[in-house]
């Protein structure tokens, strides 16, 4: 028998990530840039992993995931006990260490960070979940028993899919509704194939429908129902619609053709690859090829359209960014990969103006961009978040040339209460849904609410344990109506005058 021990190698192996495509490579298509880990090498790198009494890692993984024991697990190549540890706590591991920011939670916190460079945990978990999948150990939801109670879900995001998932597990009758053609939300539609190919998530949409979650899809709540008809039709109703509306930029030349909006652009592309028909795409108009682009901001969809443009061929790719670089809300991990991708980034810099083209004749259409003004910023005092505010530099005006600028600023709710014709369901003053964090319940008796629409703009890792704690609170809420249905039939029956 080996002496070898297993754990705590860090000392002697270094950090290893998976083999990454080389840029050349990466820019001629929307793949994957890492390829798997063998299972020689995850089992490697995961016995790096010093076995921390208090492991940071997992405090600061939104799930609290058990990663010391699954990379334990991993390293000793007990592969489907892992993945049991892994998927107990998250819904999609499998995505989660695809697209997880890693270097801002679990790994940018791992103790051995400092002087050794952290375990490749995003990395492992993906290892571990992708074997589970080609060994068939990644099962549907099979409750033990059918319940009568029937939960509806607007929206086929991650937070509103984790919640399914669960629920259904128990036994509820679930139906997923939501306005697109997959499932998926933001995983499909935003995120682009480099970071997460859709079949990941596709194949996650096929078990759970083996699973008997319904899916109604092309339904927007609001257009073909209220949320009033969705709680006639439902126990419970969990909202978990994202958030799409795009901030604005007030600039002259801001409603320019070409000057469009991130996840219009994303959204294209996407559908792109997954082999749809585009108009907006087909005609040129979001399509990348040829042109100069500007991407407008700083933060992980600045970075995909950035890396989108590349892919689809453009001349040029700028991102012009207010800040410099160390104070982008992006992942740093996600600007190297756009630098080494052939992305020039003008720090410190916002736009001031988009100066248009006379369009050549009336058939052409209106006016296109062909310019975007900027002006050079440079950072003042600290705010109250400590964050320093960019001033501008006077006269410090200068032009790049743009074909199509995309605008990537972030992201707001819609009007939900108007939307849903429930003007008494209770918003923030940002117009997130309102909840009690303790239940996830919504002003509404029976409706709940997770994910984006509940914390603005977030994470797929946030939305995921949104939609787990959830479920949990559904799942107690409904058992003791329940409950109460059967004492006050016991009450009314003569037996128990
Ligand atoms: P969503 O994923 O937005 O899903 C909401 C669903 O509700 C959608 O399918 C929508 O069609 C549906 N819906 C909305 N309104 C209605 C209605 N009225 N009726 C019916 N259906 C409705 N996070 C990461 O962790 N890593 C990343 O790398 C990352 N990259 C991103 C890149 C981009 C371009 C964007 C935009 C976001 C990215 N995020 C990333 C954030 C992440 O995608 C979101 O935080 C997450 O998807 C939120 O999940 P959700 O379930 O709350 O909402
Ligand atoms: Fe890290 Fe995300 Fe996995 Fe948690 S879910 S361990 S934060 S990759
Ligand atoms: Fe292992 Fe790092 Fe987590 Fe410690 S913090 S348990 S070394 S992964």
């Amino acid at each position: 028998m080996s002496t070898t021990p297993k754990m705590l190698r860090f000392v002697s192996v270094g950090q290893q990530m998976p083999v990454k495509r080389q840029p050349a490579e990466r820019r001629k298509d929307f793949a994957e840039i890492y390829s798997a880990f063998s299972a020689s090498k995850a089992a490697e790198q995961a016995g790096r992993c010093s076995q921390c009494g208090v492991p940071f890692c997992q405090v600061h993984c939104p799930l609290q995931n058990n990663i010391p024991d699954w990379l334990k697990l991993t390293a000793e190549g007990r592969l489907e006990e892992a993945y049991e540890i892994a998927q107990a706590t998250n819904s999609f591991p499998e995505i989660c260490g695809r697209i997880c920011p890693q270097d801002r939670l679990c790994e940018g916190n791992c103790v051995i960070e400092k002087g050794f460079e952290s375990v490749t945990i995003g990395s492992v978990e993906k290892h571990i979940t992708d074997t589970a999948w080609d060994m068939g150990w990644v099962k549907p939801p099979a409750p033990p028993r059918e319940l009568s109670a029937s939960v509806g879900i607007v929206g086929a995001g991650p937070g509103g899919l984790a919640a399914a998932e669960a629920l259904r597990r128990i036994g509820y009758q679930v139906t997923v509704y939501d306005r697109y053609d997959r499932v998926g939300g933001l995983m499909i539609y935003g995120i682009p194939n480099f970071k997460l190919e859709k079949d990941v998530v596709a194949r996650r949409a096929r078990l759970l429908a083996e699973g008997k979650v319904g899916f109604v899809l092309n339904f927007e709540v609001g257009r073909d129902a209220s949320l009033a008809a969705l709680r006639a039709e439902h126990d419970a109703v969990l909202i978990a619609t994202g958030v799409y509306k795009a901030r604005d930029i007030k600039a002259p030349g801001i409603g320019l053709a070409n000057v469009r909006p991130a996840l219009e652009y994303l959204t294209a592309s996407n559908r792109k690859v997954l082999g749809d028909d585009v108009p907006g795409f087909d005609d040129g108009t979001l399509d990348a090829r040829g042109k100069h682009v500007v991407v407008i901001g700083g933060g992980d969809t600045a970075m995909d359209c950035v890396r989108t443009a590349v892919r689809q061929g453009a001349k040029s790719v700028k991102c012009l960014y207010r800040r410099d670089k160390r104070n982008m809300p992006g992942s740093q991990r996600e600007v190297f990969h756009a630098e080494e991708e052939g992305v020039e980034f003008v720090w410190l810099s916002a736009p001031e103006a988009f100066l248009g083209r006379a369009a050549k004749s009336k058939r052409a259409g209106a006016e296109t961009v062909k310019a975007v003004r900027a002006v050079r910023m440079r950072l003042g005092v600290a705010d109250a978040a400590g964050r320093q505010t960019p001033e501008l530099v006077e006269d410090s005006g200068f032009e790049l040339p743009a074909d199509l600028v995309v605008t990537a600023l972030g992201f707001d709710p819609e009007d939900v209460p108007a939307l849903f014709a429930a003007p008494e369901l209770a918003v923030t003053r940002w117009g997130t849904i309102k909840i009690d964090w303790r239940t996830m319940m919504t002003s509404l008796e029976g409706v709940f609410a997770a994910g984006d629409i509940v914390r603005g703009a977030s994470l797929v890792v946030w939305a995921i344990r949104d939609g787990r704690d959830a479920a949990q609170s559904i799942d107690r809420y409904l058992s003791q109506r329940i409950r109460e249905d059967a004492r006050a039939v016991r009450d009314l029956s003569p037996m128990s005058v």
